[in-house]
């Protein structure tokens, strides 16, 4: 009985993983025409000054809507545009998209977009991205480029990329610290305008003492480093007074804002303003 027990299992695991590989491929064919059938959208998520209280910008977080399967959520599609390279076409449709949005904003907001380690592969990214800002019009300097660290991003001629960007004027913000391969030497490689804490931590600094003493460090060291430093993933007041306790510079999150359409921004610029006065 065990043993049949025993094949069973693997059955049904072996019939998974298949099913996981089939499920891939539908995302990524699917995924291939998405741009073309205006399935993808960007939604913007403000980032508050805490010091000043004013949106310093926002930033462009990718959403894609199928007819057929609904909303896959990026932690789903991202992973997926990666492992078939679709990523570099969709990140330079998310760049130009972003591009668009930001002359909408007041001059001194920035809008920040996500950048998979694969986008900084080969040397087109930078010819392509200057293109996009001469056929918009855009400063370089209205866009912030998220990178985390990956193993893919240690290699020099990515540096010399990330190089290349901030030289343009283009602001370069480390996504996700705390988290993954996380080491702080990383720190000491690329001079980082920003670093934003990863949101796992928010959770727990109400709770956990070392989680907040954690924070605490980070925050420090990020000013040590002539950093900004942002935390993401806020979600209520009581975080929100620990962080500004604790002197992080900017704050991202729910208990701010959810992510939003394009359409909805002028009424929350307006409204929050008024909120202010
Ligand atoms: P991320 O860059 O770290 O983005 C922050 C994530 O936290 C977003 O998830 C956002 O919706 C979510 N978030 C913001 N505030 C809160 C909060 O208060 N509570 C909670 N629980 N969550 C909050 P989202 O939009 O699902 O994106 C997930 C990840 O997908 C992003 O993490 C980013 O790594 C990736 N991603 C999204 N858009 C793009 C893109 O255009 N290009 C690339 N390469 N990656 C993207
Ligand atoms: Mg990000
Ligand atoms: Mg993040
Ligand atoms: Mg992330």
């Amino acid at each position: 009985a065990a043993k049949a027990d025993g094949r069973g299992r693997m059955r049904s695991f072996s019939a998974s993983i298949s099913e996981q590989v089939e499920k891939k491929l539908v995302l990524e064919n699917a995924l291939r025409t998405a741009i073309q059938n205006n399935e993808l959208y960007l939604v913007y998520q403000p980032q508050q000054h805490l010091k000043t209280g004013l949106i310093e910008g926002f930033e462009a977080l990718l959403r894609w809507e199928h007819p057929e399967f609904g909303k896959v959520t990026p932690s789903v599609f991202i992973p997926v545009a990666e492992e078939s390279g679709l990523i570099r076409e969709i990140g330079l449709w998310v760049i130009e998209q972003a591009c668009m949005f930001s002359r909408l904003l007041p001059s001194g907001m920035r809008v920040a977009v996500n950048l998979s380690p694969l986008q900084l592969v080969g040397h087109d990214l930078i010819d392509r991205l200057q293109d996009i800002l001469e056929r918009y019009d855009i400063p370089a300097d209205r866009l912030e480029f998220e990178v985390t660290e990956s193993m893919l991003i240690n290699s020099a001629s990515d540096m010399d990329i990330l190089t290349l960007l901030k030289a343009m004027g283009i602001r370069i913000a480390l996504d996700d610290f705390g988290t993954g391969y996380s080491a702080l030497s990383y720190l000491r490689q690329f001079p980082f305008d920003k670093l934003k804490i990863d949101r796992s931590f928010m959770k727990e600094i109400k709770t956990h003492q070392d989680a907040l003493a954690v924070v605490g460090a980070i925050i420090d060291m990020a000013k040590a480093l002539d950093m900004e430093v942002v935390a993401e993933g806020i979600e209520d007041e009581q975080t929100l007074k620990l962080l500004t306790l604790y002197g992080c510079d900017t704050v991202q999150g729910y208990v701010i804002a959810r992510p939003m359409p394009e359409k909805d921004i002028a009424v929350f610029l307006e409204n929050y303003r008024l909120a202010m006065q």
